[in-house]
């Protein structure tokens, strides 16, 4: 069978079960993902200098040629030691790890060498370079280079995204250009063909090549410009179709005339008087921008971020006794089952007194409870629901809903706005979240809604310090866990979980939970939570932690520790380097939450680099959740920023801000532009639409978006 797009990647010429495990990690499962892993990043070596004409430090790329070959002596063991020369002079090069060398730099062969050295007695010396073979070396000199994962190797992945270009998107043939293998012109077979994600007189306006000419130019550009020229192309692309999503939607809601509603306010005046605080300055505009929503006959779509603990729960509470006075009801749904019930108890407490019924849904609400709760529902008797994803049951169905309260926290679920609104009429909706995502990031995301920021904590919280320790030092830490046990307060033990479905990562949790009971903390009382615990397990084990009948909590990063337990003042993060700093942040967000001060201790792996040790340090600096979140955004790409590779969301091709802002803006004029008839010939725009209407990409966006 032909390759083609959608083949795995391990029918690929030269892809064996080990290569293929390798991709896996990074996320290349077939050749489309291959192609569409875009490098992290470019080195332009096409000017070849000369050994005597750099200075030390400065990084270059040279033409050597292998003199001899020796061997020295580093941690244990013998690495190759390589003297290399070139019409100017001569130089080392240390291979450190790099034993697989010594067949390649035999004596007389040709290389390329790209890397900066320092002087050692008088000698150039390069211990982290790079190295080409000639051959290679005729090939464009501007070379990629991607994310990688253990064990595999740039030239081996530029190697296989040359082949899997190559086979699919061959440059047009001409008798002299000698770039590419020969073959018949004329469109690619379905199958290998990207498709186009824009209109053509758009494209043709903004004179842009064809997507498979674009592909190819993001990893082995012409020359710098076009790289950059490509990446831009791509981007837009990208926000484009996004946009015509949000477009689409945004043009059905706006003919949406929803009542208008008048607030008198006396059922919020009651619940502050109970409350025992009084709001933040934040909370108060936050509050007031949601309200001014409300007046308007269009349904509100507003998101609310603030970091965790800030108090949008608050805030979003009394949007729903505004509405609940207006004669509506409210949905208010959380992401995990503790979460919900904690929100049910909250609700409970201060909806009591003021004479309102509020009822809990989740999936364990079965039979006949569950019918007699529609039934309340469906004549009006109970004015606010609280669950989990079950409020979007089908069952499910309500008098008058009004307002729609969405608590994301760290997950970023599927937003079902869509399937709520056909629950009311067209209820106004507000989604809280504890991401806190750029502005550029969430007018992608979210699109059509408006974004309100709750950027100041309640007074009277303690705050949290922030450290980073070497395991070497980890006793440290154990000693600190101690003391504030003594002083009666609580820790989390927190175990990094990429997939929950990893057994290995479970096991993480589960040995150290083992060794921490038995051997770190005899004699104090250890609990374990992971996502493999069936629901009751899970709220045993977090009702026995908030009663304080647990010192620590041994937990998988995935199981939501969205517990409010004031009196927890240390978490100990382990293998902190494979967290993003904006889930750090907000884990650290579960201390600090009353009035002791509170301490997070973020220890990486024993093996983690510099590089990646210094990254965890900016946490110990700022604890502004909007500054974390973009580096975070810039170190390792939204996907890592939202906790999940979520299909419809505009990838980032380009990491610089301001560009996307300035390309997001132009896709957004445009999508608007072509929704609403502007641009293009009617029979352009419907031949788009129709098309673009049965994508994949429109479905999982729409999906997203949930126009
Ligand atoms: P979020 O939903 O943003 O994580 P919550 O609304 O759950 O935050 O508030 C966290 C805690 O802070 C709750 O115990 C809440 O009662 C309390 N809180 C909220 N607002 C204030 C305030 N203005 N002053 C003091 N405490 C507050
Ligand atoms: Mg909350």
């Amino acid at each position: 069978m032909p390759l083609e797009l959608a083949s795995d990647v391990k029918y690929m010429k030269g892809v064996g079960p080990h290569l293929a495990a390798k991709l896996d990690k990074l996320g290349v499962f077939t050749v489309r993902d291959l192609l569409f892993n875009f490098p992290r990043a470019h080195e332009d070596r096409r000017e070849v200098k000369l050994l005597s004409g750099v200075k030390e430090g400065e990084k270059a790329t040279f033409k050597v040629r292998v003199l001899e070959q020796s061997r020295f002596y580093h941690g244990g063991r013998y690495h190759p030691r390589v003297r290399v020369a070139d019409a100017s002079g001569k130089a080392l090069l240390y291979c450190f790890n790099r034993s697989y060398l010594e067949n390649l730099l035999k004596p007389g062969e040709l290389f390329t060498l790209t890397g900066a050295y320092v002087l050692r007695r008088g000698v150039p010396v390069f211990s982290q370079f790079d190295l080409e073979t000639d051959g290679a070396q005729q090939e464009p000199g501007i070379v990629p280079f991607y994310r990688l994962t253990a064990g595999l190797s740039q030239k081996v992945l530029r190697k296989l995204v040359r082949a899997a270009l190559d086979l699919l998107f061959p440059l047009p043939v001409s008798p002299d250009n000698g770039r590419g293998p020969a073959h018949p012109a004329g469109s690619p077979a379905p199958g290998r063909s990207l498709g186009e994600d824009i209109p053509r007189f758009i494209r043709e306006g903004y004179k842009i090549a064809s997507k498979g000419e674009l592909v190819r130019e993001v990893h082995f550009p012409e020359d710098m410009a076009s790289l950059r020229r490509a990446k831009e192309a791509l981007s837009y692309q990208e926000f484009f179709k996004y946009q015509v999503v949000v477009a689409l939607a945004r043009e059905k809601s706006v003919k949406v005339v929803k009542e208008r509603t008048v607030l008198p306010g006396r059922l919020k005046e009651a619940f502050l008087k109970n409350l025992g605080f009084s709001l933040t300055g934040a909370q108060r505009r936050v509050l007031e921008e949601i309200e001014t929503d409300l007046r308007q006959p269009r349904p509100m779509n507003r998101l609310i971020q603030g970091d965790v603990g800030c108090g949008k729960t608050v805030v979003a509470l009394l949007a729903a006794l505004d509405a609940i006075e207006c004669g509506g009801q409210v949905s208010f749904m959380a992401p995990t089952e503790i979460l919900a019930r904690q929100h049910y108890e909250t609700v409970l407490k201060y909806f009591g007194p003021l004479g309102l019924r509020a009822e809990f849904v989740s999936g364990a609400v079965r039979g006949q409870e569950r019918k007699a709760l529609v039934g309340s529902l469906m004549d009006g008797a109970v004015q606010l629901l609280v669950g989990t994803h079950a409020v979007f049951s089908e069952d499910i169905g309500f008098k008058n809903l009004a307002l729609a309260i969405i608590d994301e926290q760290q997950k970023f679920g599927v937003l079902q706005r869509g399937s709520l609104r056909t629950k009311g009429a067209h209820p106004d909706c507000i989604v809280m979240s504890a991401t806190p995502i750029p502005r550029t990031l969430s007018m992608t995301l979210y699109g059509d809604l408006d974004v309100s920021v709750v950027d100041e904590m309640p007074a009277g919280r303690a705050g949290v310090e922030t450290h980073v320790v070497r395991q070497a030092e980890i006793n440290r830490v154990y000693e600190k866990v101690h003391e504030e046990i003594g002083k009666g307060r609580q820790a989390y033990f927190i175990y990094p979980i990429i997939e929950e479905s990893l057994t290995s990562d479970i096991k993480n949790a589960v040995e150290s939970y083992e060794r921490l009971s038995a051997s770190v903390f005899p004699g104090l009382a250890v609990g374990l939570l992971h996502g493999r615990m069936d629901d009751g397990e899970k709220d045993d084990v977090m009702h026995r932690f908030k009663e304080r009948r647990l010192h620590i909590l041994v937990s998988t990063s995935v199981v939501e520790v969205g517990v409010d337990v004031p009196n927890a003042t240390v978490m100990v993060i382990e293998q902190a380097e494979r967290f993003g700093l904006s889930s750090i942040h907000q884990l650290r967000g579960r201390i600090g939450r009353g009035a002791h001060r509170s301490y997070c201790f973020l220890v990486p792996d024993r093996s983690t680099g510099r590089e990646a040790f210094d990254r965890l340090t900016i946490l110990k600096e700022t604890s502004d959740g909007f500054k974390i979140a973009e580096l975070d955004l810039k170190l390792r790409g939204p996907g890592e920023l939202l906790g999940t590779r979520q299909s419809g969301v505009p990838s980032f091709i380009i990491e610089d801000f301001d560009v996307n802002t300035r390309l997001i803006y132009r896709a957004q004029k445009d999508a608007r532009a072509l929704v609403s008839g502007t641009i293009g010939t009617e029979a352009e725009r419907t031949e788009y639409l129709s098309e673009f209407m049965e994508s994949d990409a429109y479905k999982a966006a729409l999906l997203f978006f949930g126009g």
